[in-house]
């Protein structure tokens, strides 16, 4: 693929595009204003002027003090920090309590966590893809360090009652998290009252650049930090800053604060022609997760009678950039794990596509998408037609 060449990028929960006001807003801080923000006269203060100033985007868009905002490297690192912290602060609470939908992010780091002596609990969905808050609640237990939950999927885009499960942790006594990275810029967010511990955010999922993301604490909470060094970030976060980046992450957030409204509505709409073209020119497909509330910006459909690695790899051929649901591991294809908690059967979750819309797509790239797509999934199924998608016998 040449740079510049026309794509049709229906990706946004993967990555977004650069917003040019952030490119612009960043660039000094890579040339000009290379001043260390802890240095102690007027070309570092400039810095750290800079990044207060992002630290005040970021906690308008999420409806907080820019105190509690801690600048990191990822939104991975914002969610390990959070429940590494969790388990450091008081050794007889080694517990964790999650759902079987997480990001690898959390994922992941809770395997490490259960197998490194501590334990966690791993709490299901049904078929739309929601918790049953009850058994949420049952699953803590007075060794309970953290109860840590997604607030968007990034698969299917369900959302979580996050403030409600806030409130359950806060009853009980524990730590709440919300992994927040496919959420904030997408929907509206006030953490001011609510019991929300802490939040995670990235700022590639909001048209900002790569490698940084932020932690909110709330100011409440007590905090252990990961990373060891320097007093950076109040001494929650040590490490030299990494400017331009945190500086773009302000002005993501402060773009994304400025169009939510607006933006959303035109995106939410633009999903939804999309996905009720699609069931119309394509039979035999389904949404998964429709029923649920979901993000205004994620349509993940299984497309009956094909395998979706080999639907990315047409789509790919026409330019147009999507995740599929399945991932060819170890030379067998696994059904995605978000679609087997929903128990979707492993056919249909093989046959998943996931499209994500965002702030630089148009409706004549939705046009061109839908042709592209009615058109593989025709080819697909002629090659390799299955029950699901054969024509009835006739009688
Ligand atoms: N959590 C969710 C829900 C995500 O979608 C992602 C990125 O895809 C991450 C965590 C990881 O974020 P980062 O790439 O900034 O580490």
């Amino acid at each position: 693929m040449i740079p510049g060449e026309q794509i049709i990028y229906l990706d946004n929960n993967a990555t977004t595009q650069l917003d040019p006001a952030v490119i612009e807003e960043m660039l000094p801080f890579l040339t000009d204003y290379y001043g260390n923000p802890s240095s102690g006269y007027a070309f570092g203060r400039q810095v750290r002027r800079a990044i207060d100033l992002a630290r005040e985007r970021v906690a308008a868009l999420l409806g907080c003090e820019p105190g509690e905002i801690v600048f990191t490297s990822c939104g991975t690192e914002s969610n390990n920090a959070a429940v590494n912290s969790a388990l450091q602060l008081d050794a007889n609470r080694r517990h964790v309590v999650t759902t079987a939908v997480e990001h690898s992010a959390t994922r992941r780091h809770c395997e490490t966590i259960a197998k490194g002596g501590g334990s966690v609990t791993v709490v299901g969905v049904n078929g739309e893809g929601n918790l049953d808050l009850d058994e949420l609640e049952r699953a803590i237990t007075s060794q309970t360090a953290i109860v840590t939950v997604m607030w968007a999927n990034n698969e299917t885009g369900v959302l979580f009652p996050v403030e409600k499960i806030a409130e359950i942790a806060r009853r009980k006594r524990v730590l709440f998290h919300t992994d927040a990275i496919q959420s904030v810029g997408k929907i509206p967010i006030r953490l001011a009252g609510t019991t929300i511990n802490s939040l995670a955010l990235s700022a590639h999922k909001l048209h900002g650049p790569k490698g940084v993301g932020a932690l909110y604490v709330n100011k409440r909470s007590a905090f252990k930090p990961f990373m060891i060094g320097g007093s950076q970030e109040n001494n929650r976060r040590a490490g030299t800053e990494n400017v331009a980046s945190i500086v773009a992450l302000g002005k993501a957030a402060e773009c994304a604060h400025a169009g939510l409204a607006e933006e959303n509505s035109r995106v939410r709409a633009m999903r939804d022609r999309f996905e009720t073209q699609v069931l119309k020119r394509v039979p035999n497909t389904f949404v998964n997760g429709d029923r649920a509330a979901r993000l205004p910006n994620t349509s993940n459909l299984s497309f009956s009678g094909i395998e979706s690695d080999a639907a990315l790899l047409m789509f790919d051929r026409h330019h147009l950039c999507c995740s599929a649901g399945s991932a060819c591991r170890t030379g067998q294809v696994e059904a995605s794990h978000v679609l087997s908690a929903m128990n979707v059967p492993p056919e249909r979750a093989r046959a998943s596509m996931r499209f994500s819309f965002g702030r630089f797509n148009t409706e004549a790239e939705v046009d061109k998408a839908l042709e592209i797509i009615s058109a593989v999934i025709s080819k697909l199924r002629a090659i390799s037609p299955s029950e699901a998608t054969r024509e009835p016998a006739p009688v």
